[in-house]
């Protein structure tokens, strides 16, 4: 048989050798229902080497979804045109359902938590799944409308070599014409003994979505946590994880450690996810000192 009908990995080699450089390959997930021109921007301007970068997004096929796509694809275009290109740009098309409306009042309903979250969760695992390579030594999961990070975002991050570690998700607004910044994602938390209490009561195929005052738990919120004043790069342990801005170590998703889309310990998506590698016996983190903006829809 012609040798390159062959692919062979020493996923042992492959290690050893970003050990000795200290440049791993990044796979950069995104699921996409907007195109963003300010997040594009914000990715194009990242400074880790984007010939050590793949992309993988995944859009849902929905009308607005259509139109991420051709934007997506437009943009997709011109920047591989150009010198600095990123190795590889895989698109998928959702095979699975997606929300009807993507309203922010609609989408943030609780009682659509477990549909949407669901959802979503079955969204990231087939991007995750197709464009996970041998050489992916880290995953990048970085939301669509992520529209501001600092242009080092993946040097400040794998630095810390952790399994798992999350952003602090704020959001720029206005308040009495002057500039602004508030906590947007409720989901980086440290489990209660609370939160515990009403997991250990529920029916198995219930959940708890954090953030919502309906059900509280009151587990400590990483959002709640910053501090100007402090050093960007303090770490905290996390139990639970948002989709913001993530950065996974490859092998705690090749050791199975996935979105899961039925209740995991009362927990779905990427909560559950940052629950399932820890029973894998990863440690979670989070820096609650180092933040990323969310679109101000
Ligand atoms: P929120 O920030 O918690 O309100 O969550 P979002 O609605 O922003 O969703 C998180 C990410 O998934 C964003 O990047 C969205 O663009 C994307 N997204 C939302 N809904 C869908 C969907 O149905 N399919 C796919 N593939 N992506 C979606
Ligand atoms: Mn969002």
């Amino acid at each position: 048989m012609p040798k390159e009908h062959i692919a062979h990995y020493d996923l042992n080699a492959l290690s050893e050798s970003v050990k000795a450089s200290g440049r791993g390959e990044v796979l950069i997930l995104t699921p996409m229902a907007k195109f963003l021109p300010e997040y594009w921007q914000n990715l194009n301007k990242l400074t880790y080497p984007h010939n050590l970068i793949s992309l993988g997004f995944i859009v849902p096929r929905t009308a607005e979804g259509d139109q991420a796509l051709k934007q997506l694809e437009q943009a997709v275009k011109t920047a591989q045109s150009k010198p600095h290109k990123f190795k590889k740009i895989t698109i998928l098309r959702q095979d699975t359902e997606s929300l009807g409306s993507q309203l922010e009042k609609d989408r943030h309903a609780l009682a659509a938590q477990k549909e949407r979250r669901s959802m979503m969760a079955l969204a990231r695992n087939s991007l995750l799944f197709t464009t996970i390579a041998p050489a992916t030594t880290w995953v990048l999961w970085l939301d669509a409308d992520i529209v501001e990070t600092p242009t080092s975002l993946l040097e400040d991050m794998i630095m810390h070599d952790k399994p798992v570690l999350s952003c602090n998700v704020y959001q720029r607004y206005t308040e009495n014409g002057e500039p602004a910044i508030r906590p947007y994602d409720f989901n980086n938390w440290v489990e209660s003994e609370e939160g515990l209490r009403i997991a250990s009561e529920m029916a198995d195929d219930e959940i708890i979505v954090e953030g919502y005052s309906e059900i509280a738990t009151y587990r400590a919120l990483m959002a709640h946590f910053y501090n100007a004043d402090e050093n960007p790069s303090t770490l905290m342990e996390l139990d639970g994880v948002g989709g913001g801005a993530v950065l996974v170590n490859a092998d705690v998703h090749r050791d199975g450690a996935m979105f899961p889309s039925f209740p995991f310990y009362h927990l779905i998506e990427t909560e559950g996810f940052a629950k399932m590698a820890k029973r894998l016996g990863y440690e979670v983190f989070g820096m609650p000192h180092y933040l990323v903006y969310h679109h101000n829809e």
